[in-house]
């Protein structure tokens, strides 16, 4: 069985590119160009110095003695927290941007639900010069005042969504919106694994970086390439397609993936969308997401804003249905114990999603010679409030 895309956008029976006429145009230049341009030796050349002096990569592949001492196990840490901005995102946006310099676009838009895509997209437009629009939910703007007031720090223009529930998905409605009235000077930079093909693999491509990264760093670690297990959370799903992208075919390492069990995974309130999910189409792509027996997709509920997604990427749709990946859901009382854990016995304060990872120590069990590796997509500083209000710090 193959893991990775095919040659029409699907991993198994997931993925596609289910989009309405007026956006076939944009979307279909993209999927014509993508691969020759990320290909060019020019863009290569450029992206990578971007990663090195930029971001700061590559990022530190840190063997964690106290809390592999404590799970009796063998844990590494990949610092995706030490990338500019905190967390991987960045490694997308730049990979977008440089795309939709090649493509002619002078204008960005984007959606964000918590503010970090959209504060990676609005960097990358400082960077380069672009116009940069982000499309946010209203109640969203109002409880992420520090992420509005970067992106407009930064010159982006945020738009609030007023329509439905005045959360993420009204915004990706405004910004595809935008994106059909705008179709010739304007590039939608999408945050996640998500979105119609050819997306949720340009994506995965770009944050790809991540699990290249890993082989060398082990091999020069530990003389081999390959990890007994790699662990990502799951919202949309980048962050972990990067860290398995370069494993996903080589079934010696282990994958797993975490979503987020919100009060529980029949509580009501959760984002877990492999235990819960059915297949259905969301922002242009043919997955697994939360829906009623009518077809309405569900809220979804974390306490980790990254995490908040009620579909899943296509790649892990495929992962969960084939048993490739080990899909394990994480409550919040269970990721805010473990970010305090990895805080105490590391020094090191992981944002709330990757606790979510970080988690699975106190229940799934790993013999003491494995070595298992945790995608630490971010840091803490973002959730500082979440954390404090909920410990009484
Ligand atoms: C946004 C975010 C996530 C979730 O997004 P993915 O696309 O699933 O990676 C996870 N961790 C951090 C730190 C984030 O900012």
């Amino acid at each position: 069985m193959k893991y990775n895309v095919n040659d029409k956008g699907y991993y198994g029976e997931f993925g596609g590119a289910y989009i309405p006429e007026m956006l076939y145009p944009n979307v279909e230049e993209l999927r014509q160009q993508y691969i020759s341009i990320m290909q060019e030796p020019s863009f290569q050349k450029e992206f990578n110095a971007l990663l090195k002096e930029y971001v700061g990569r590559p990022t530190p592949l840190y063997f964690a003695k106290r809390l592999s001492e404590k799970h009796n196990t063998k844990i590494y840490l990949k610092r995706e927290d030490l990338c500019h901005t905190g967390a991987h995102k960045v490694n997308n946006t730049i990979g977008q941007i440089l795309m939709a310099q090649r493509l002619g676009k002078k204008r960005i838009i984007a959606e964000t639900g918590a503010g970090q895509h959209g504060v990676a997209t609005a960097t990358v437009c400082a960077l380069m010069g672009l116009e940069c629009i982000v499309y946010m939910g209203a109640i969203d703007i109002e409880r992420q005042a520090p992420n509005v007031a970067r992106m407009k720090m930064l010159g982006a223009k945020v738009v609030p969504a007023i329509s439905g529930s005045k959360t993420l998905k009204d915004a990706t409605n405004e910004a595809i919106r935008d994106w059909i009235n705008n179709p010739a000077d304007t590039h939608y930079i999408i945050g996640s694994v998500v979105g119609p093909h050819p997306y949720p693999d340009m994506v995965a491509r770009f944050q790809s970086v991540i699990s290249s990264e890993i082989k060398s760093q082990l091999l020069e670690k530990e003389g081999h390439e390959n990890p007994d297990f790699i662990i990502a959370c799951v919202g949309g799903g980048s962050n972990a397609a990067g860290a398995y992208y370069h494993y996903l075919d080589t079934p010696e390492v282990g994958i797993i993936a975490v979503e987020a069990a919100g009060k529980g995974v029949n509580s009501g309130e959760s984002a877990a969308t492999s235990a819960l999910g059915k297949i259905g189409i969301i922002h242009g792509s043919k997955t697994l997401l939360m829906q009623t027996p009518d077809g309405q997709i569900t809220e979804p509920y974390s306490i980790s804003a990254g995490l908040d997604y009620p579909g899943v990427g296509p790649m892990h749709a495929h992962l969960f249905a084939s048993g490739r990946g080990e899909f394990i859901s994480v409550t919040d009382d269970d990721a805010m114990n473990a970010g305090i854990q990895l805080s105490k016995l590391e020094g090191i304060i992981p944002a709330i999603e990757t606790s979510h990872a970080l988690a699975i120590f106190e229940t799934r069990k790993f013999k003491p010679s494995d070595i298992v590796v945790v995608n630490l997509s971010g840091r803490g500083d973002k959730d500082l409030n979440t954390y404090i209000d909920y410990f009484n710090l």
